[in-house]
């Protein structure tokens, strides 16, 4: 009864699967458009179908709004200790290191801008959440000074939850010291830019953030210093819908300009000329 019994062989694939790494696609965390991570990363990580701003690492805006060859990575070597002895502190640390890659939650360069000199402090989320802690602080401190001696325009870029929580009181003194730098930049009347991307929270939002001579803000940002529940229960009100993104503060006179990532490049350039007086460098004839 042999030819009763099915024999089995292993079934042979008909093709070859094709190997495609995990990350040839991205998705979109606002409207689920699923699309190839070239086209995501040529439009800055803007979502191509509703616009979404999505993160851009600090290295990746440094290369989006600096003259190609000239960016120059200013105080790369300063590191984090444990001050406090906090728990996981130094482990976290070191995760962090090995994620995220930078030294800190913020990249200081200097470079052109459309032929500009400028001093740019990029803060990066995925370092920690772009806490800030005396790293940070003594970074912003540092650049802002270099702008003060060489008299170059400064812009900042923020994307933090706050004070590093493992600082404890030193992550709260870095508001009063990058603070003080900045009121010296304002009285020789040296510009400062910040941007908002998303999210400025916190301390940050409490400091620096907010001190610009202009403020721009990325689409659809979340900027505010506490969370919503937490307002809600200090105030016992009801707070308005969306009351802590970009276009509201738009609307309400805390922020200068909404600006698309596209225009971020043209947009500074054209603040920063008309603000220093020196006029488009030959070769930059500026849109719109
Ligand atoms: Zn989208």
């Amino acid at each position: 009864m042999a030819w009763f019994r099915k024999e089995r062989k292993p079934r042979q694939p008909r093709r070859e699967r094709l190997e495609i790494p995990p990350d040839t696609w991205e998705k979109c965390e606002a409207c689920g458009h699923t699309d190839i991570r070239a086209k995501f990363l040529r439009s800055f990580n803007v979502c191509p179908a509703c616009d979404f701003h999505r993160r851009l690492r600090a290295w990746d805006y440094a290369a989006m709004l600096l003259d190609e060859g000239t960016v120059s990575e200013e105080s790369g070597e300063l590191r984090s200790v444990d001050p406090l002895g906090f728990p996981e502190y130094p482990a976290r640390l070191k995760r962090a290191l090995t994620n995220a890659g930078d030294a800190d939650a913020i990249v200081t360069v200097t470079g052109l801008l459309e032929t500009l000199p400028v001093g740019i402090g990029i803060m990066d989320f995925a370092f920690m959440g772009g806490s800030m802690g005396s790293v940070v602080g003594e970074k912003i401190a540092r650049l802002g000074q270099r702008s003060l001696e060489k008299k170059h325009p400064l812009v900042i870029i923020s994307a933090s939850g706050g004070a590093r929580m493992q600082e404890g009181v030193l992550s709260l003194m870095q508001m009063a010291k990058t603070s003080a730098v900045l009121s010296q930049l304002a009285e020789r009347r040296i510009p400062y830019i910040s941007v908002l991307t998303n999210p400025t929270t916190g301390g940050v939002s409490a400091s620096f953030a907010m001190l610009g001579d202009a403020i721009l803000a990325e689409p659809g940002a979340v900027i505010g210093f506490a969370g919503p529940r937490v307002i809600k229960q200090t105030l016992g009100q009801d707070l308005p819908e969306g009351f802590q993104t970009a276009e509201f503060l738009l609307d309400h006179g805390m922020v200068d300009q909404v600006v698309h990532r596209r225009e971020l490049r043209p947009t500074l350039s054209r603040l920063l000329r008309h603000m220093t007086g020196r006029p488009a460098a030959a070769g930059h004839v500026q849109e719109s």
